[in-house]
Order: structure tokens, then sequence, then C-alpha cells
């Protein structure tokens, strides 16, 4: 039996007053996606526990199969183990962005989707300022950096009562009210306090302000946390797994759960994703391992920045270029299932992550037929089939 998990990152969202009362799903002309819930069913779950922040890292963490309630230890070192970044017992990993603040407003938590090699100049100008053997700052991928605080003998600040905002979450808010609190957020804010007169003249933004892009002004530090401690899937599940994504945060898990990652040229976590690549990638991957999944971060920066049109559009590249090829290519060598499925809805109205059910769709061998023909939120809300646990819904795609 092989398996395909198709995640639209973020795509699950509400009626829109533009789209006449429709959602992004209902509105996106998305055939392929249609045709797995009328060969199979659709339903619902909710990868997000009430007390967890609807972050993609609780969600995919859920939609993978693992309780977050029992995994769940941060954002940045699920990015670490995707950097190959070995954490110590008494080691933290901390998301780093590079952000635009004035006047105490996040203006743009990606500092204008900053290119990796100014990210990696102004990390160098940190780690001379700010780091040694206790924190070590770790260029990635645009403005998603990485610190890494090494504890050595003694045990982290941090805990679970540390509470740090996603910048993402910000957007055109204020931050005053929004600072790290809890144990150990006296050296993040600190360093967050640091950062603004390092960054205030640095090369890197004066070329920016020349060229009128927005500044990195700042440092937003969040989502710290240790190395959970998972067993890999192929022993909790019995399946060998490969993960095509553009996001560390995807790689991470993957590379935890110990699963092969797939590079794709052309693969940018954002909306000029290279979606054929990954499809075809996608293909490639099947004879070698048991699941392959497909993630595009896409619908979900298009519903960050609050574009609509830009998230059908994304929806529809992703129905024409990954699902209907991929489910063609499993319907002809055997056995299979098909599941797709965001982990978390992305509302255009808010611009950020919200709690709630997602409509997933799932076809394939030994798959119960129903009534629906369509992939949504309405769909799915009528359905059955409903998972308050959403990592449950694992074991379900796997038929066991
Ligand atoms: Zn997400």
């Amino acid at each position: 039996m092989k398996y395909v998990l198709v995640i639209p990152d973020g795509c699950a969202d509400e009626p829109q007053a533009s789209l006449g009362g429709r959602t992004p799903l209902e509105a996106a002309d998305i055939p392929a996606m249609d045709a797995v819930v009328a060969a199979g069913l659709v339903g619902r779950a909710n990868h997000v526990p009430p007390h967890l922040p609807p972050g993609s890292d609780v969600a995919n963490l859920s939609l993978l199969g693992y309780d977050p309630n029992v995994y769940f230890t941060g954002r940045a070192p699920l990015e670490a183990a995707a950097q190959g970044i070995e954490l110590g017992p008494n080691d933290c990993a901390i998301r780093c962005n590079l952000v635009t603040i004035e006047d105490q407003t996040m203006r743009d938590f990606t500092a204008g989707h900053v290119s990796t090699e100014e990210a990696t100049a102004l990390l160098a100008t940190l780690q001379t300022e700010l780091g040694g053997t206790r924190l070590e700052f770790v260029p990635g991928v645009s403005y998603r950096n990485l610190v890494i605080y090494r504890g050595g003998e003694t045990a982290p600040p941090f805990s679970s009562d540390t509470r740090a905002t996603p910048p993402h979450d910000l957007t055109d808010k204020s931050v005053l009210d929004d600072y790290p609190r809890g144990p150990g957020s006296d050296l993040l804010n600190q360093l967050m306090h640091e950062s603004v007169s390092i960054f205030a003249d640095h090369p890197v933004n004066v070329h920016r302000r020349q060229k009128g892009l927005p500044p990195a002004t700042n440092i937003w530090l969040w989502g710290q946390g240790r190395t959970p401690a998972v067993r890999p899937f192929a022993e909790v599940y019995g399946k060998q797994g490969a993960m095509i994504t553009a996001v560390d945060l995807l790689r991470g898990l993957a590379a935890l759960l110990g699963w092969r990652r797939i590079d794709v040229a052309g693969a940018t976590g954002y909306l000029d994703t290279d979606y054929a690549a990954k499809g075809r990638a996608a293909i490639a991957a099947l004879p070698d391992v048991d699941l392959v999944c497909v993630h595009v971060e896409a619908p979900d920066e298009a519903s960050h920045e609050g574009r609509v049109d830009e998230k059908i559009k994304a929806l529809e590249q992703i129905d024409r270029h990954i699902v209907a090829p991929l489910h063609e290519a499993l319907r002809g060598q055997g056995d299979y299932r098909i599941l797709v499925t965001p982990d978390h809805p992305t509302p255009l109205r808010t611009k950020t992550h919200s709690h709630g059910f997602v409509p997933f769709a799932l076809a394939g061998t030994g798959v119960t037929v129903d009534t629906a023909r369509t992939y949504s939120e309405t769909t799915a809300g009528s359905s059955a089939v409903a998972f308050a646990d959403g990592w449950k819904l694992m074991r379900y795609f796997l038929g066991g």
C-alpha cells in the first residue's frame, strides 16, 4: 500500500464577503481535491489542543500522528533538527526572526522577506556582538533564523511557562504587551533590545533603506524549547515516510520522525513555489517509501498577507500540479490511500493561525465512500467522520 499526504498549509478559512459568502476552498477551482472526496470521504479534525498555540509546529506534529499534549516542546527545536543541530539535555533552540518594528508596532514579521544573504550577514554581526559559548546565532532561510542556548552543566532558564508570542500573530499590532514573559524572559528581552542598536546602522539596513525596502530593525525571539522525545514513525506506525517541503519546521519534524527529506529545486515556501516540481518529486519518491508527504506553505502565506486571490491561486496550483498527478500515479500502481488536509485554519480576516477543525479529504483502498462530492469546510462540517484529537487521524489514514 502506498500513502500520499498533501498539506496545503493554513488553507481552511471562513466565508468571505468578497467571494459571495464562500470560503477560499469553495471559491477555488479544485477538481482534483473534489475528486478525492467523491472517490472517498470528507471529514474534519482538530490538530491544536485548546491550551496550545495554533502554530504550524503543534498542528503538523498532530497531523503526522503525534499527540502534541505529550510531544510538543516548541517550534525552534524542530527547526534545529532540520538543520542537523544536535541539542544536549540542557540546550534550547530559540527562533530568531528578523522583523521590522516601527513605533512599537510589528510592521513586518519577515523584515520585507529579507534575503538569506542579508540575514546571514546580520546574524554574523549578532554572533560577534552577543554570541559566545552560551549563545550561537545560526542563520537559516530569509527571516527564519535560530539562537542556540547551550546550558552545559546547568539547566536552561526557560520552562513551559515561558511565554513568547510568534511575531506573525502581531502583524500591524502594538508589540508592547507581547514581549517575552516568565522564566528566562529577561535574557530574551535583553537580546531583543540589544539587537536594535546593533542593526540600526548595519550596512545591510543602510542598503535596504536606499532601495526603499523595510529594514530588519529587531530580532524577535520565540518558540524556545528542548528537543522533543518522539519515537521514530517507523516504530510507531510501521511505515517509512518521506517529506517534501521548503519549510524548516516540517523538515525538522521529518528528521525527528526518521523520515527521508527530499529537496526540490524551486520550492520556496512562498507564493512563487514550483508546484509542479513538488508533484514530480513526490511521484518519483513513491516507489522508495510507504508514505510521501507534500507540504505547501503558500496558502498560509497568502492568508498572513490577507490576499484572497493569492490564496485561491495557491489552492488551484496545488490541485492541478500536486493532487491531480499524484492521485493518478497512485491509481496506476496498486493499493493506495491519499489524504489532503491543512494543519490549522489561517483566516484571511485575522491574517493569523486559529484553533478549530480543518476539513480533510480521504480516498483509496478500503476507504468508505460517503455522499459528499466537494472538499470544503461546509461539507466537512456535516460529515460524521470527525477527530477532536487530530493526531488520531494518522492511524485512521493508515488503516490501522
Ligand atoms: Zn501551518
